[in-house]
Formats: C-alpha cells, sequence, structure tokens
C-alpha cells in the first residue's frame, strides 16, 4: 500500500447558514487516481477548491505528506488547478503556454528547454509546438493545459471536469490519454466529476459525496458491487429498487407480499422499510432450473444499445419498471417485443438491501 499524500481531516467549508462541505475525512494516496463524484451542489467543487488554497475550511485541517496546509495559499502549495475552461494564454505559442510557469520560477533556460521538449513528447503535442491556442482542436488544448499544470511537477493535480468541454466520443479517447499521462508521470491526481461512468473508467478510488457529506470512499468496483445506501446505488450506474419490509430470517417482503431472497446488511433489521435492489445485468431472463429470485412481468420498451438490450419490464415488484440488460445473441435467439410476457429471476447474492 503506497503512503498518503493528502489527509484531509474532519473538513467542513459553510458559506454563511449554508454548510456546503459537512466533516469529510479523507486519505488520498501517492500516485493515486481519485475522483471526487456527486451530484449537482454536493460539494465536490467546494472540497476541491480547499485543497488548492482557493477556499479555507470553516473546521477541520488538510495535511499534505504530513503537514498542516489548511491555510497556506494557493501558490505556496506543490499543488496544481487545472480549469476546466484551460485558461491558456491565447497569444501565445503552445511551447510558451507551457514554459510560463518555469520561466515565471526563474529555471535555467537550458533547463525550460529541456523539461518542455520532455513535456511535449508526453502529451504528444511536439509537433503543434508553434501553434497559438485557437489554432488547436478541444482535444489539443485540453493536453496544453494539462501539460501546463505538469511541467512545474505539482505532488497533486487537481482537475476540475477535466474532460467537461469535449464531446462524448473525443470524451472517451482522452480518458484513455489521461490514464497513461497519469500512470506515465506519476503524480497524484484528483479529478471531480459528475460523470459516474467516467469516474469508474478513471478512478483507482472514488468519493461519492451528497448534500457536502461523504457517503462512500473505495475503489469504482467495490462501490458499484457493494454501495454504501440506496442512493449510491442508484447513483453508480442503473439499479432496480423494490421498496418492502426487511425479513427478520434475511430479504425483504415486497409490496406483492412475495420474498425477495437477499442478506440483510448489519443497519438493516427485520420489520424496518427497506429496499431490495438488483443490477440489470444480474437478472436472468427465463432462468431455467432453481433460482432464488423469480417474478414476472409485460415488456413495455425495448433499447438497443449496440452489444446490448435493454428491456424494461413491468413486474408486480415495484412501480418503475424493472431495466433488464441481455447480450446481443441472446436477443437474437429470442427475438421479444413490447407486450410479451417474460420471466425474470436473480440469484440472492446478486440483491443488495439498503433501508429506506
Ligand atoms: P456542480 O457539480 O454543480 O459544480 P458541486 O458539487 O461542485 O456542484 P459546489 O460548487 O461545491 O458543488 O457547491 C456546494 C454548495 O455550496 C452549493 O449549494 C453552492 O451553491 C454553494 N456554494 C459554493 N460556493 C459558494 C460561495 N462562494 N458562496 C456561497 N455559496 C457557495
Amino acid at each position: 500500500m503506497s503512503r498518503d499524500v493528502l489527509e484531509i481531516e474532519g473538513v467542513s467549508k459553510k458559506f454563511g447558514p449554508l454548510t456546503a462541505v459537512d466533516d469529510v475525512s479523507l486519505s488520498i494516496h501517492e500516485n493515486e487516481f481519485f475522483a471526487l463524484l456527486g451530484p449537482s451542489g454536493c460539494g465536490k467543487t467546494t472540497l476541491l477548491r480547499m485543497l488548492a488554497g482557493f477556499e479555507t475550511p470553516t473546521r477541520g485541517r488538510i495535511l499534505l505528506d504530513g503537514a498542516d496546509v489548511s491555510r497556506t495559499p494557493p501558490n505556496r502549495r506543490p499543488v496544481n488547478l487545472m480549469f476546466q475552461s484551460y485558461a491558456l494564454f491565447p497569444h501565445m505559442s503552445v511551447r510558451a503556454n507551457i514554459s510560463y510557469g518555469l520561466e515565471m520560477e526563474g529555471r535555467p533556460p537550458a533547463e525550460i528547454r529541456s523539461r518542455v521538449d520532455e513535456m511535449l513528447a508526453t502529451t504528444q503535442l511536439g509537433g503543434l509546438a508553434d501553434r497559438k491556442p485557437d489554432q488547436l482542436s478541444g482535444g489539443q488544448k485540453q493536453r496544453v493545459a494539462l501539460a501546463r499544470a505538469l511541467i512545474k511537477r505539482p505532488r497533486v493535480l487537481l482537475l476540475d471536469e477535466p474532460l467537461g468541454a469535449l464531446d462524448k466520443k473525443l470524451r472517451g479517447d482522452m480518458q484513455i490519454e489521461l490514464k497513461r499521462l497519469q500512470h506515465e508521470v506519476g503524480i497524484t491526481f484528483i479529478v471531480v466529476t459528475h460523470d459516474q461512468e467516467e469516474a469508474l473508467v478513471l478512478a483507482d478510488r472514488m468519493a461519492v459525496l451528497k448534500d457536502g457529506k461523504l457517503l462512500q470512499c473505495d475503489t469504482p468496483h467495490e462501490v458499484y458491487e457493494h454501495p454504501a445506501d440506496a442512493f449510491v446505488a442508484g447513483f453508480i450506474g442503473v439499479m432496480n429498487f423494490a421498496e418492502g419490509v426487511a425479513l427478520a430470517e434475511g430479504g425483504v417482503k415486497a409490496r406483492d407480499g412475495s420474498a425477495i431472497a437477499g442478506s440483510l446488511p448489519r443497519a438493516v433489521a427485520g420489520g424496518q422499510a427497506a429496499v431490495a435492489a438488483v443490477r440489470p445485468e444480474r437478472i436472468v431472463l427465463f432462468p431455467a432450473g432453481e433460482i432464488a429470485n423469480r417474478t414476472s412481468g409485460t415488456v413495455v420498451a425495448l433499447a438497443y444499445h449496440g452489444l446490448d438490450l435493454q428491456l424494461h419490464v413491468q413486474t408486480p415488484l415495484a412501480n418503475k419498471p424493472f431495466l433488464v440488460r441481455v447480450t446481443a445473441d441472446t436477443a437474437d435467439r429470442r427475438p421479444l417485443a413490447v407486450g410479451d410476457q417474460v420471466e425474470l429471476g436473480w440469484s440472492a447474492a446478486d440483491t443488495r438491501i439498503f433501508s429506506n
């Protein structure tokens, strides 16, 4: 396990009566790609701005390499913030934009030249060094902004919605590029995003925030497979929910009276209002043989998503149709249409139960 570069200890930030960040504690490891994620207004930008030094915590401490930097101004922290707008100097070439920070530090010209050349190569901008920002594509501008932020070798690079200005296809390419770059430079990246898919792709670990509170911090796999609560379950990926009452022997009694098998987490006791949840890809269509959970329903909508088919199935378990994901070849073997009756099943191990 690598050591912690940043420790956020009980940090809160109030703006007048509003608590934007509420008692958040987190440790971020060296060389980690960390994502801060949550719905609009959850406080992720405020937390990032406190890490950068643009805001001061109302309570708590921020330690960088063990030293308290809570009140250290931005330019005195070995931390760099890359803005979504990139903030490139329009009248300067790519090379001049990248070398600016080192020139301000008064580095010798030979060192500046070699570090800029190295950074141009790392960010694959070698052929574009003499261009001005308005002669670059969105993805190229993004790489210049990254090069400019990385050339000063910060301990931590903070990125606020780094891919927000790019279209969907380019975002996908740049996600891979960003991960490669982080790996190559070996600097801790903390990225703020409201895009849960992006966080799943990019992050080694992620923190999910809501109303300023930290709900869960773990690897994307753990957060996806073992969400801390029903909010996280619905926010990260797609989840089907069936409300009911927890059964003392395990599982949830659904609104149609059937028992949904699954194990109760420690926080949920029998008799308590609870919600059973299952991921669309864990549901089997027309299950053969023994399966713990079975229900039937009517197909109310169908949507092709390239490799898979998504079925919306109205079941007696919930008001909202269940979403079921089947692979294209399963769909080819058994063509389905709106109005068809289907059987659904999933195993007890794939049920997640939360308090409601
Ligand atoms: P988004 O995804 O919309 O950018 P966010 O999760 O980044 O949202 P923040 O920008 O951190 O959220 O804002 C958290 C809360 O704090 C919001 O209710 C916001 O209105 C409030 N807030 C942020 N900055 C200030 C400020 N300078 N003064 C007053 N309130 C603020």
